[in-house]
């Protein structure tokens, strides 16, 4: 029976082993982390994360063919399959501080590989990494060849979108992997694509070279962010021209040659990855001194930072050019729909201007903690007690009673279905809505009585 361990039980590392487990019912699936929090939250009926439908495969693999450990030896010294899907940061210092990937938790893994095993093990790049970590790695894993074990590295990148994970990964539109040139290393691709062959179809499966299926994850990334940037870039020529973005998005969507997809105008994106490996990018192309490619992707960077200090801008000056000591409610937090994960998501910028000017904020998110919220915010739980600053809720309409305006910073199906009638009525006069994710029904909200401000459309019309 092969036995798989997946190191790192994340939002990647903990949703795509249990799939595995769920498509492979002759594999044996361990997922392992140093997190005892997490494993211990994996074990129990609250997972760590919020995906749709990862506890309903959870609870059918666990105790089957799936468990979570923080034994990290034993089942990597017992797996013939590893996939390392451990969180590769920006560097916080130190060379390529603020850009180049972290890498220390891939190179204690990969240590850890290197001294545990006994007999020879495939080790597949699950996490995002820089262009030819594969060569890093090989080093680090070959200094225990004494003992005679071999190992064959292979880029597996994960493409899964939170929100909708399970889903991605049951359905692929593509799996990719990479390997060494070479009997070995075509062998090791093939070993991996039988895991595969059990549910992805074979023309979904791609394999390359390791360094394209390295730099294909970090392009894949770059384009998506690229493309929400480029919106989101007109959708400030259509706030001054008069022109409305979702016009102009379906009017781009229609040529085939650009397609309907990430044409959203928004308050900018988040998540853990875009501009982390945006970042990452940048540091290769700096570094290869490719400068003009690097300012390139930067200003992609550039331009989502300035769509959420335009939104707070317009924010504030809507409101009479102050939003001191005014309620505005928050509705939203995580960096989009069905997802817990605040990493990155707009609202800590836009919370955080606001705050700046000295708003009163009242937040709710279906699915973020109050705790996680306050840290994000870099605020102490007393703050909401002593200060008022900021108060966390249980609904929208809590959020809302008494609010001078409301900012929608991610697009939960939940917020397109209120009662904006009753919204309305316990709100203070004159009542502004802000909607950063564009889902709301702006004519019906004018004809309730609210200013309107949806991204990509003027506000006085
Ligand atoms: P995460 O922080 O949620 O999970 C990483 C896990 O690895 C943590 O639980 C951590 O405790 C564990 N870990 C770190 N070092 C370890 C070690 N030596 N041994 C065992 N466990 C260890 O991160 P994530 O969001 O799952 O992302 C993981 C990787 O996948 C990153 O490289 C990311 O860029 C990439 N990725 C993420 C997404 C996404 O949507 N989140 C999508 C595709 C790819």
């Amino acid at each position: 029976m092969v036995k798989i361990c997946g190191i790192g039980a994340g939002y990647v590392g903990g949703p795509t082993m249990a799939v595995i487990a769920l498509k492979c019912p002759s594999i044996e699936v361990a997922v392992v982390d140093i997190s005892h929090s997490r494993i211990s939250a994996w074990n129990s009926d609250k997972l760590p994360i919020y995906e749709p439908g990862l506890e309903e495969v959870v609870k059918q693999c666990r105790g089957k063919n799936l468990l979570f450990s923080t034994d990290v030896e034993k089942h990597i010294s017992e797996a013939d399959i590893i996939f390392v899907s451990v969180n590769t940061p920006t560097k916080s210092g130190g060379l390529g501080a603020g850009k180049a990937a972290d890498l220390t938790y891939w190179e204690s893994a990969a240590r850890m590989v290197a001294d545990v095993s006994k007999s020879n093990k495939i080790v597949v790049e699950k996490s995002t990494v820089p262009v030819r970590t594969a060569e890093a790695i090989e080093k680090i894993l070959t200094h225990n060849s004494s003992k005679g074990v071999k190992f064959q590295i292979l880029s597996n990148p994960e493409f899964l979108s939170e929100g909708t994970a399970i889903q991605d990964l049951i359905k692929p539109d593509r799996v990719l992997i990479g390997g060494r040139d070479g009997p070995e290393g075509q062998e090791a691709i093939l070993k991996l694509k039988g895991i595969y062959d059990h549910w992805v179809p074979e023309d979904r499966i791609i394999t390359t070279n390791l360094w394209s299926a390295e730099l294909s994850k970090l392009a894949d990334n770059a384009f998506l962010a690229q493309r929400i940037s480029s919106i989101n870039a007109m959708s400030a020529l259509c706030e001054v021209t008069g022109a409305e973005v979702s016009q102009v998005s379906h009017a781009l969507s229609k040529n085939t040659k650009i397609g309907p997809k990430f044409l959203n105008a928004s308050v900018g994106f988040g998540g853990s990855c875009f501009q982390k490996d945006i970042l990452n990018l940048v540091y290769i192309c700096e570094s290869n001194g490719l400068i003009e490619v690097a300012n390139y992707w930067k200003q992609v960077i550039k331009v989502n930072d300035y769509q959420k200090s335009r939104f707070v801008n317009r924010v504030v000056s809507s409101m009479f050019n102050t939003v001191s000591g005014k309620k505005i409610a928050v509705l939203g937090f995580a960096f989009k729909k069905d997802t817990s994960d605040t990493r990155k998501t707009p609202a800590i910028d836009v919370c955080k201007g606001l705050l700046g000017d000295n708003a009163c904020l009242s937040i709710y998110d279906p699915k973020v903690s109050e705790e996680q919220i306050l840290k994000d915010l870099s605020l102490s739980s007393a703050a909401t007690t002593t200060v008022k600053q900021v108060n966390i809720v249980r609904d929208a309409y809590e959020a809302t009673k008494d609010a001078h305006g409301i900012c929608i910073l991610t697009e939960w199906d939940e917020f397109k279905t209120l009662d904006y009638q009753k919204v309305f009525d316990n709100m203070q006069k004159p009542a502004f809505v802000f909607d950063g994710r564009n889902i709301l029904n702006v004519d019906k909200l004018r004809e309730i009585g609210f200013i309107v401000y949806s991204i990509g459309r003027p506000l006085h019309q």
